[in-house]
């Protein structure tokens, strides 16, 4: 299968490299703004004379159409906003021979991007959340620069090579990319530097062929619940637990966040707290991804079908509840700012598990069914599909006043979920649609779909212990 893949290395640059680095990302923000300035005075200019043409007695219509004529057409692509920058580059910026033709480009090339983004949502052709129009690109911003021609090739084990930059060493070795690259089974698309809380790391878009056996239990589906106290259950009643580290880290970030948020508004200190708080989250960030990584390579390898929540539904539900003083205001008891933590550990998983499952699966030939926003997968009994009007998030066990049904929260929600793809797909079929499967169905399970051990390797339920006549407490 011929997919696009991206390699991303940390780098080691020397302190001249280091500098040609932030050159090079400077020189993209440059080029932006530039051009962002540009398409801004025209469009003003044009406005302008607009005004003066309907003062002259024209027709609105008349008027834009001979303002459009003097100021020309405005430059809102990449060829038309290149063609005007090598037209002006050594009037604007004599110095633009110290960086790689490629980092103006690539400020260009985002610009025209965001301009496009911006008429396509005018147009109504746009998909997704709306965008405005393009902002100055602030000193602050996130540095990132993209080469996409020239010598860019990964030369050894630790070194990349990058047009203008020359040879940098990586601080990982770039073994696997290497190999992919001698033997012809990978091609080299682009390369993007950016630099993250004082670190630089280049990110390879690839085009590789690759070779990936189908998952070893094709027929097998598994739900998983991400929570808060662990990880992630799923419905065979594997739980994989939370990374010990998360822990530590949570308690030094709520503690810079501290500190950080008592010192001068603009003061150096505070910009050093921001940047220890920055590698504390990214340390966070780097864990989480890594044991996701482990999990979604697992499910990808052994299941056909994984079925997950929407995005969105565990961030809004599992932030605990500040107390409210009544007045609209919230005690500050530091629920708030947990809730805060919570939330920033917690909600790049969801995401994060999604678009790896994604294109692991497709790797795999599995499918990733995704439950509907309004899927109880909580507050719904596994076993006998009756569903709960409340459901506290202090109680970690699920216990249905129906049935009698006692169970581990969050097994009952990855069972559900499990028991919600099968009826997804055998409502939607074999189709390739059930990607994004939302089933729509009855939220109350058929009857031969209770909690049963999951299909694969199926370790034992954990509290699976269906009491006979129960009553909830
Ligand atoms: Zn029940």
């Amino acid at each position: 299968m011929l997919v696009h893949q991206a390699f991303r290395f940390e780098l080691d640059p020397s302190t001249r490299t280091r500098s040609a680095l932030s050159s090079h990302c400077g020189a993209s923000r440059y080029a932006f703004n530039w051009g962002l300035g540009l398409v801004e005075d025209q469009l003003a200019a044009t406005r302008t004379l607009g005004v003066l043409a309907l003062r002259q007695g024209a027709s609105t219509k008349e008027a834009s159409a001979w303002a459009r004529q003097v100021t020309g057409p405005v430059p809102w692509s990449l060829p038309a906003l290149r063609r005007e920058w090598n037209r002006q580059k050594t009037a604007v910026a004599p110095w633009w021979k110290e960086n790689s033709k490629e980092s103006y480009s690539s400020g260009l090339d985002a610009l025209a991007r965001a301009l496009k983004n911006f008429s396509d949502q005018k147009r109504g052709t746009r998909t997704g959340a709306s965008v405005g129009f393009a902002h100055k690109k602030k000193r602050w911003a996130r540095r990132s620069c993209r080469f996409t021609t020239g010598a860019i090739t990964v030369v050894d084990d630790r070194h990349v090579q990058l047009p203008r930059l020359g040879c940098i060493r990586t601080k990982e070795p770039a073994v696997k990319l290497r190999r992919l690259l001698d033997r012809g089974q990978a091609r080299i698309l682009s390369a993007t530097v950016s630099e993250g809380a004082g670190r630089w790391f280049v990110s390879f878009t690839c085009e590789v062929e690759r070779q990936d056996l189908p998952a070893t239990d094709p027929a097998a589906v598994v739900g998983i619940d991400l929570g808060v106290k662990h990880l992630a259950v799923l419905s065979n009643g594997a739980v994989i637990p939370n990374p010990k580290a998360l822990g530590r880290y949570e308690r030094r970030m709520r503690r810079l966040q501290r500190a950080a948020s008592r010192r001068l508004k603009g003061s150096r200190r505070r910009a050093r707290t921001k940047v220890q708080l920055a590698r504390c989250h990214r340390k966070v960030a780097g864990t989480r991804r890594d044991v996701l990584h482990q999990l979604t390579t697992r499910l990808a390898t052994t299941y056909g079908v994984v079925v997950v929540e929407d995005l969105h539904v565990k961030g809004m539900t599992a932030a605990p509840k500040p107390a409210e003083n009544g007045d609209g205001t919230y005690a500050r008891n530091g629920a708030r700012a947990k809730a805060g933590l919570n939330r920033a550990v917690l909600d790049t998983s969801p995401a994060e598990l999604r678009r790896q499952l994604t294109y692991k699966l497709a790797w795999h030939g599995g499918r990733l069914v995704v439950a509907g926003r309004f899927f109880p997968s909580s507050k719904l009994c596994s076993s006998c599909g009756e569903t709960k009007v409340k459901l506290s998030l202090a109680e970690r066990s699920y216990r249905c006043e129906h049935c009698g049904l006692v169970i581990d929260r969050d097994l009952n929600a990855a069972l559900n979920l499990a028991a919600y793809g099968r009826r997804a797909l055998s409502v939607a079929g074999s189709g390739p649609e059930t990607q994004n499967a939302r089933g729509g169905a009855h939220p109350r399970l058929r009857p031969d779909a209770p909690m049963k051990r999951e299909d694969g390797t199926g370790r034992p339920g954990r509290t699976v212990t269906a009491s006979s006549q129960g009553e909830a407490a």
